[in-house]
């Protein structure tokens, strides 16, 4: 399929001296604000072409906004966009050569396949043999040859989002918006959808930004991850550096689960350890920067404890209090003495399988797969 896509996109007609080019897009201090709701809050972000960037964040923390602000759908309240340099906040949107697919399709129902995926090249005045064959290489790029003359209710949601997907891309923008594309699918078409759409976008080299509320797919799709909080870019980095090394809280609970402990910094031999009010010593990684005393926060994976194992500095004993088996892992809550639950995740294999809800289990742990949060909480 890779093949085919490559073969597609060198026959594609250029529409300018950039074409097949991403551009560099950068948002600076990117601001929209609605009477006293602050939607977007100084956003800034620096995009290298041809990369595809994901901003992540629950309902309402300003995704949409900041993507129409780029789309130009919405006015910005102050703050720049450039495209290879050049402020583009103030164009009207069909002047900035950004192709964007919507949340909900947004294909025209009484218009053919053809018709929708010309209608942006009419608005160009592209000459009509020119735009009957970008409309067929479209349709190969996404997968869909000979689709032409259906209309719109004709097609599946997958196949409907497939062309808004060529609508947006058969004028070769050198910028490629997508707001949470993939919604109204089911699970297993959405992964596929997902890994199609980077291959389309990694084959054209075309700079994107793509909306989600969805962690999976945003570590699925993403070269780097914005993670959107009220209006701000709470963390950005690639998949890895945000579920490795999550700044805080709100990240690390966004993006997969932990669990949290929280304590003072205390150093002994050379180590680190965070001493919980009740006494309890768990060795984290150390942060030389802090002073002993600190009050610091750590997450720790439940896919990082290891139960009726002894791994690591750290060791507890137990009271396993429910057992959720979700198919290739088996997630335990456990208490430990004090009162303290975490929760654990383990492959599910027939020893994990043995545990019984109200046994007695060892937990251990090592130092360094505690992450030490130092953004705000
Ligand atoms: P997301 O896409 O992350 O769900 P939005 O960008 O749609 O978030 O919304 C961010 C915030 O701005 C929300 O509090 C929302 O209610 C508010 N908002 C968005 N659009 C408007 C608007 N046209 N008028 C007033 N408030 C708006
Ligand atoms: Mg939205």
């Amino acid at each position: 399929m890779d093949g085919d896509v490559m073969a597609t996109v060198k026959t594609m007609p250029a529409s300018g001296p950039e074409a097949g080019l991403g551009a560099r897009l950068q948002l600076i201090e990117l601001t929209k604000v609605y009477g006293d709701v602050v939607a977007a809050d100084r956003v800034t972000l620096d995009i290298a072409p041809g990369e595809f960037i994901t901003l992540l964040g629950p309902s309402g923390s300003g995704k949409t906004t900041t993507l129409m602000m780029v789309a130009g759908f919405v006015i910005p309240t102050s703050g720049q966009i450039l495209v290879n340099g050049e402020d583009i906040a103030f164009r009207p949107p069909h002047k900035r050569n950004i192709g964007m697919v919507f949340q909900n399709y947004a294909l025209f129902p009484h218009m053919t396949v053809a018709e929708n995926i010309a209608f942006p090249l009419k608005m160009r005045k592209w000459p009509r043999d020119r735009i009957e064959q970008a409309v067929r290489e479209a349709l190969q790029l996404v997968r869909l040859p000979g689709f032409e003359q259906r209309y719109p209710r004709q097609l599946s949601g997958g196949q409907q989002q497939r062309v808004a997907l060529a609508r947006a891309l058969v004028f070769r923008p050198p910028v490629l918006l997508m707001d949470e594309p993939l919604g109204a699918l089911d699970k297993k078409l959405r992964e596929e959808m997902q890994l199609e759409i980077k291959h389309i976008q990694e084959s054209l080299n075309i700079t994107t930004i793509y909306v989600t509320h969805d962690q999976e797919e945003a570590l699925t799709m993403s070269d780097r991850i914005a993670v959107m909080r009220d209006g701000r870019i709470e963390q950005i980095g690639t998949p890895r550096e945000l579920y490795e090394q999550p700044a805080s809280e709100f990240v690390a609970s966004f993006i997969g689960e932990s669990n949290f402990l929280m304590g003072r910094l205390e150093r002994r031999d050379g180590h680190a350890y965070l001493v919980t009010e009740d006494g309890w010593r768990v060795a984290i990684p150390d942060a030389e920067d802090l002073p002993a005393g600190e009050q610091v926060t750590v997450a720790l994976r439940p896919e990082r404890i290891v139960l009726g194992e002894r791994r690591g500095e750290n060791h507890a004993e137990a009271t396993i209090e429910e057992i959720i088996y979700v198919g290739e892992a088996t997630k335990f809550r456990v208490r430990l003495l004090g009162d303290r639950l975490l929760t654990v995740k383990q492959p599910s294999r027939l020893e994990t399988m043995r545990w019984q809800r109200g046994e007695r289990v060892l937990l251990s742990w090592r130092a360094e797969d505690a992450v030490l949060l130092r953004g705000r909480h």
